[in-house]
């Protein structure tokens, strides 16, 4: 399972809800948190490997020593949110570029889990800021879309090289 790279299009249809919870979905969420893993990253999306659904999966130890918070979420909602925090980040779908994002401190956010479970989640700073990444990802938005004047134009000539990569 490859994890794509900007500017591929498929980044910016974003997801479906999920509607079945099958052990071919269960399935899915293994195999994106191999990729996952392999890349080194602390959450994935499926828009992200190329699979149009509303499912993210996050690891903020971003290791397999230790998978005690691994969690997968379909079709996630905010239902509260609080403050707002300016943080670094990174995308696997955006190799070399690292920047400064803002998002809500504190967030409550409902979802459902791989068995069609609905689940409820109060979380703040660097898992809601994941979980805020990821779901951005299932509309189809992406991080440099939320970047700073300044910080644009800092990454600017990073973005215009995987656009050239792309063209190769
Ligand atoms: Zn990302």
């Amino acid at each position: 399972m490859q994890v794509v790279v900007y500017p591929d299009p498929v980044l910016r249809r974003g997801g479906k809800e999920v509607t079945e919870f099958t052990p071919d979905l269960k399935a899915l969420a293994d195999r994106m948190f191999a990729a996952m893993y392999q890349e080194g990253g602390v959450g994935l999306a499926a828009p992200q490997v190329a699979i149009e659904l509303k499912l993210l999966v996050l690891n903020p130890e971003g290791n397999t020593k230790d998978r005690s918070g691994e969690r997968v979420l379909c079709n996630p909602k905010i239902t509260r949110k609080k403050g707002r925090e300016w943080g670094e980040e990174g995308c696997l779908s955006f190799p070399g570029i690292h920047a400064e994002v803002e998002r809500w401190q504190k967030i409550t956010v409902t979802y459902r889990d791989l068995d069609g479970t609905e689940q409820s989640l109060d979380t703040e700073g660097w898992l809601a800021r994941i979980i805020q990444h990821e779901m951005d990802h299932l509309d189809g938005v992406l991080f440099v879309d939320r970047l700073s004047p300044a910080d644009r134009l800092r990454v600017r000539g990073t973005l215009a090289e995987l656009e050239s990569r792309a063209s190769r």
